[in-house]
Order: C-alpha cells, then structure tokens, then sequence
C-alpha cells in the first residue's frame, strides 16, 4: 500500500517539521530570556557554628547580606565573598537575634566601614534585652520594603521560630519567589529548641504555614547540613515535621533524656546533635519558668 505509506512518512516529516521548530522557538526564547535579576550566594558553616547560613543577594551593582555567621573564619569567608563580587555591599541585615546570626558583624563591619547593621525594633529590644556586653549595636530597620538594584525584597517580621518571643523575620523575593526563612527552616539540622516552650512551639508551625501559602519556589534554610544542597521549599513542611514530632515524643516521654534520645533515634542523620539535650530539657521545664 504505497499510498498510505507515503500519507504516513509526510506526515512524520510534517511532524518532525513541527518538533524541529518548537526547539527552535525554545532555542530562540531562551536566547532572548534576561539572567535572573538577583543572584543568592549561600555561605554555611560547619558543626562547630551550628551549620548556619549566611547568603549575599547580589544585583547588578549592589550587595545586600542577609546574616553574618558567628566565627570570625566564617565571617571573613563572608567578606571575602563580598568582595569576590566587587559590587556595593549596602547593608547587613540580622534576621533574629541569636549569636549563630551575628557575632560575625564586628569582623564584616571592619572590612566595610560604615555599612549598616539593621535588626527589626523587635528583634533589637531583644538584642539590647539580653546580651550583656554587645559588640556593635545595630539600628533598627528603618522600613520592611528593601531593593537591590530595584528588584523589591520585602522583610516580613515578628514571626515565631527559634526564639521564644516572636523576633524573627524572613526575606520574601516576590518576583522571584525566593524565601530567605532564617531560622523558620532548618534543613536536617536539628532545629534549635532549648529556647522555646509548648506555645512557641506552635506559633512557629503558624509561621511555617504562613510562609508556605506564599508558595515559594526556592527556600533557603537558616540551618542547613550540607550549603550545597537544594534549597527546596519542601525544608518549610520537613521542619513542620520536626516539630509535630518533637510534641508528640514530649507527650510520652517520661523525662528530658528520654525524649533526647527518641529525638536523636527519629532523626539519625541531623546535625547538631548536641543541641538536642537543652530542647529537650527546655520541653519539660515548668511553664512559665524560663
Ligand atoms: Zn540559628
């Protein structure tokens, strides 16, 4: 049946006609699609300093650091990294007030005179509230909208995660859809609880849930076991996880060493496993004790 055949190898061509110029089209649209506005530059930390992140959203000609690590070899290793971009660095924002987020800012701010060090009004009345002998006083955030080189970040503060009080804030990249969470995501690091209690506990699930309807595409962790790793949004509901366990180990463990180890047996591979005792030992103090 010569005639259907040749009906049929026209019709391959005219479909491999097709395929050949959707790729072209792709090929041309690619050709034409603008690099990403931002770049994030992510710079972990190992065990000793809790594994926690330090990232540069860098623009076309601007440098803005979210967090500053805690070691002063981290945080050279920021600067460095700033430096390495040969772009503006425009200010450091600490996203809460714990000291694995900003004992590096002396050592930053050393190799960037005059850069500003900002905290949410919170999260400084927290800062000035409890460290004793501070090292730089930051100012406060003088608004929640920010850009680098135009492109809008927006800080959403007063969030529950680590810190018992409600002083941690996240940067939101809507154009973007990038999610700086801090410490509102732990990725298989042991989630820092030796600060919080039943209810903190809980608000912090709100903070998650809060994040997630924004549907990030990218979330990049406060806390993260390996800096290489993917910065999937699936880390907001893994850390949600972590915490819906952690409350129902605490319902039946008879004391903290107990729930410390059902904590170490139900996550084996975290980091920071020594920080596991002072949450379980927070999880059984008496309400309304600190
Ligand atoms: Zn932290």
């Amino acid at each position: 049946m010569p005639d259907s055949s040749l009906h049929f190898s026209r019709d391959l061509a005219m479909m491999t006609l097709v395929a050949i110029s959707a790729a072209l089209a792709a090929l041309l649209s690619q050709s034409t699609i603008k690099p990403p506005a931002l770049e994030f530059i992510k710079i972990g930390a190992d065990s000793t300093a809790f594994n926690a992140t330090a990232t540069l959203i860098v623009g076309k000609s601007e440098v803005l650091l979210w967090d500053a690590q805690m070691k002063p070899a981290d945080a050279a290793r920021v600067a460095d990294a700033i430096a390495a971009t040969g772009k503006k660095l425009q200010a450091i924002v600490i996203s809460h007030p714990d000291h694995d987020h900003y004992e590096g800012v002396p050592i930053l701010k050393a190799r960037f005179p005059g850069v500003p060090v900002y905290m949410t009004q919170a999260a400084r009345d927290y800062y000035v509230a409890h460290v004793k002998q501070p090292a730089f006083m930051p100012d406060v955030l003088p608004s929640t909208k920010l850009t680098v080189d135009g492109v809008k970040l927006e800080l959403i503060p007063d969030l529950a995660g680590d810190v018992i009080q409600p002083v941690n804030s996240v940067l939101w990249i809507p154009s973007m859809r990038v999610l700086l969470a801090s410490d509102i995501a732990f990725q298989e690091v042991h989630l820092w609880l030796g600060s919080s209690d039943a209810n903190s506990r809980a608000q912090w699930r709100a903070s998650i849930a809060r994040l997630r309807k924004l549907g990030p595409r990218v979330v990049i962790a406060g806390h993260k076991r390996d800096i290489n790793a993917p910065d999937s949004p699936d880390v907001l509901a893994a850390t949600d996880r972590y915490l819906t366990d952690f409350d129902s180990l605490r319902a039946t463990a008879a004391d903290a060493p107990t729930l410390r180890s059902a904590i170490l047996k139900q996550f084996p591979s975290y980091a920071v496993a020594r920080l596991v005792g002072a949450g379980a030992m927070a999880a059984f103090r008496p309400a309304g004790s600190k």
